[in-house]
């Protein structure tokens, strides 16, 4: 059956953009097609079309969903479209992935991770062995002995088994056919009704680099796979699993009680604070500079406070430096970053180094105040200097937290309390976590 002109999804008139001979044309027309045996609602049918040659494919099709994506990324593109329509809209879009055989490859772990979720999407690799669009380059797909520009002896390398990699990735529906196959609609509108993941690698010709590189026609693209031990025809057809959707309402539905709603921290306190305050702490990691970071945004947070938090430390995590930049203000912030610091606290010698390698100063203007432990010397000159014995009478495990303690009580940028009560539940009884002395600093 032929539908092309009778129920045709294509645009009216549309001329096939590409070479003479290509394979393309034949595998979105079988495409259309295979929309019309299935009649499916236009507005029910989403193409996602990758980079290459098969993604000139959107002009074609006006009269359906179309996305044209970056290159080996359109079968995540539809692996969102697909769970956005079924777990927010009406669950009936048929979402149809159109790559080459080099899209495949740039975004392999894509196809991998749509047929492990089984999602509902249909992805069509229109397989010519190389990459048309940027003049005939090998891919993965390219068999062994096929000669591409890139390699102009015969590829040295046997080509991948995308369908195996696909029923290794659990998909349902997987089929390996040629562009000229007779049932071609059949098999592509098999993959679309099918509920979960379909995968049909497509053989075709591209006669602008493949053929006029090697002895090879149409019918023989079948034999040559073949020949690499790659199985012809629908390969699985299997609805052992449930499509994602499925799975999510059973998982995720089924666990709704007990999801822990986010905290909400309401404003208990007032503050006066009139324009931000910036403020770069930085220490040692494992000396709690970020959670203490985070006790005092919090702390401005039950004062009705605006605050960002950005954290650095390096990729060990465990050592080295740990740095939080901080901004709390009565207005939005537009921008995590401080630009000019009010106050920076330095608690220890990685803290130090540190600031002095990430050019701190030149994010002070003359009114920043500098607070660092007694332990360490900033050689610069004309800065508002606070030395304090933090790690004498905080410990080095605390010093950070004494640091912020300070800020809070001798510049008040808001109340003491709620900062005192978030430390007295963690730390214990707010007047024995210092030192006695550290209480009689002001
Ligand atoms: S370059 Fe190859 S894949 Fe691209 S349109 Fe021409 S024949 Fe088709
Ligand atoms: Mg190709």
């Amino acid at each position: 059956m032929n539908t092309t002109d009778q129920c045709s999804y294509m645009t009216h008139g549309a001329v096939m953009p590409f070479c003479k001979g290509c394979g393309h044309s034949n595998i979105l027309k079988k495409l259309n097609d295979a929309l019309g045996l299935l009649q499916l609602d236009p507005h029910d049918v989403c193409l996602v079309t990758d980079i290459g040659c098969i993604g000139l494919a959107d002009a074609l099709f006006d009269k359906v969903h179309t996305v044209h994506t970056t290159h080996g990324r359109s079968t995540g593109f539809a692996t969102g479209i697909a769970v956005a329509d079924k777990v927010l809209a009406s669950g009936k879009l048929k979402t149809i992935v159109l790559i080459g055989d080099g899209g495949s490859m740039i975004g392999l772990l894509h196809i991998v991770n749509a047929a492990l979720m089984n999602v509902d999407v249909t992805v069509i690799v229109a397989n010519n062995f190389l990459f048309g669009m940027t003049g005939g380059q090998t891919s993965s797909l390219t068999p062994e002995h096929f000669n591409t520009i890139t390699s102009p002896f015969g590829s040295m390398n046997p080509s991948l088994d995308i369908c195996q990699i696909a029923d290794a990735s659990k998909a349902g529906f997987i089929a390996r056919k040629t562009a000229t196959d007779k049932d071609l609609t059949e098999t592509i509108s098999e993959a679309i009704t099918f509920n979960g993941f379909a995968i049909v690698e497509v053989l075709e010709l591209c006669t602008e680099h493949g053929t006029k590189r090697n002895e090879i026609k149409g019918n023989m693209l079948a034999k040559m796979a073949e020949d690499e031990g790659h199985e012809i025809g629908v390969i699985k057809n299997s609805h052992a699993r449930p499509e994602f959707s499925k799975k999510y309402e059973t998982d995720v539905h089924s666990h709704k009680g007990d999801i822990k709603p986010h905290k909400y921290i309401s404003p208990q306190f007032n503050h006066d604070l009139r324009s931000p305050n910036e403020i770069i702490i930085s220490g040692s990691a494992g000396e709690r500079v970020q959670s203490t970071a985070a006790m005092f945004t919090e702390a401005a947070l039950m004062c009705g406070l605006h605050v960002t938090q950005k954290n650095d430390n390096p990729v060990t995590q465990g050592s080295g430096f740990s740095l939080s930049e901080v901004i709390i203000s009565p207005q939005e912030i537009n921008f995590t970053g401080v630009s000019s610091a009010d106050y920076v606290v330095v608690v220890s010698e990685n803290g130090l180094k540190e600031i002095q390698g990430q050019d701190i100063f030149n994010r002070i203007n003359e009114k920043t105040i500098f607070i660092i432990d007694e332990t360490l010397t900033i050689e610069k000159k004309g800065l508002n200097l606070v030395v304090l014995p933090l790690r004498r009478l905080c410990g080095s495990d605390k010093a950070a937290v004494g640091a912020f303690d300070y800020v809070i009580r001798k510049f008040e940028p808001f109340p003491h309390e709620p900062f005192k009560q978030l430390l007295a539940k963690r730390f214990g009884e707010y007047g024995k976590i210092f030192k006695e002395e550290f209480y009689n600093l002001f």
